[in-house]
């Protein structure tokens, strides 16, 4: 089977079991998912959308945000970790949002980096929801579910992003990054996988050939 073909049949899975897929973040606006995204590091989409609420019913806009005390921020998004970090971060974005940008989020990859907190993986999170720009968001799911499907055997995740890039069609991209986390979210899980439920297990999925078949044999 070519490279071409394996691909085909990995894309036309995830179409399969993720034909529709949407970012689990709560937002109504671009500011309010790139503040969403950057608490969603180290923490779950879940337990980000317990806290938003309040912290968007509080601070709808960079300008409000930009106005809050530090330590009502950190009380408001304590329960999703690193909060004195992405407090801090929230907060010089929010400045930084309003100063350089005239309160208006930036809708360019190379302007949201420039903001506190935002890495590429961020910025390809809102162009790609808020802005309809096609980007690969390279999170832990997509590291580790492109290795084992053979996608890319790289483990930067600069590096992976630009490799995928030159393998999945631009058209495709934010659907597949959507596809990806949820797949390694729900399925393609870093302990237990459940290989048992994916088609890909059937001769598609190195990982599945190279290490979790060998255990099951191992245990018969
Ligand atoms: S077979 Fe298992 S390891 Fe491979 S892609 Fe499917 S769930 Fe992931």
């Amino acid at each position: 089977m070519t490279k071409a073909e394996r691909l085909k049949i990995i894309l036309d899975y995830l179409d399969k079991i993720y034909d529709d897929p949407r970012c689990e973040l709560f937002y109504e606006t671009p500011f309010q998912l790139l503040v969403a995204t950057i608490l969603s590091a180290q923490c779950t989409d879940k337990q980000v959308n317990k806290v938003t609420p309040h912290l968007f019913e509080k601070y709808p806009t960079a300008y409000d945000m930009a106005l809050a005390d530090i330590s009502d921020i950190e009380k408001l998004i304590y329960t999703t970790g690193f909060y004195k970090n992405k407090s801090k971060n929230i907060l010089l974005a929010s400045k930084m949002i309003v100063e350089d940008f005239n309160g208006i989020l930036p809708n360019t990859l190379e302007d949201l980096i420039k903001l506190p907190g935002a890495g590429r993986k961020t910025a390809n999170v809102v162009l790609g929801n808020a802005f309809n720009t096609a980007g690969i968001v390279v999170d832990t799911h997509m590291l580790r579910v492109s290795n084992r499907l053979g996608l890319t055997t790289l483990s930067d995740p600069v590096k992976v992003e630009f490799d995928l890039m030159k393998k999945i069609p631009k058209t495709s991209w934010t659907k597949f990054s959507h596809q990806m986390v949820l797949f390694g979210r729900y399925t393609c899980k870093a302990k237990k996988s459940d290989c048992h439920l994916c088609d890909l297990s059937n001769g598609i999925c190195g990982f599945y050939k190279d290490n979790i078949k060998i255990d099951l044999k191992r245990k018969k």
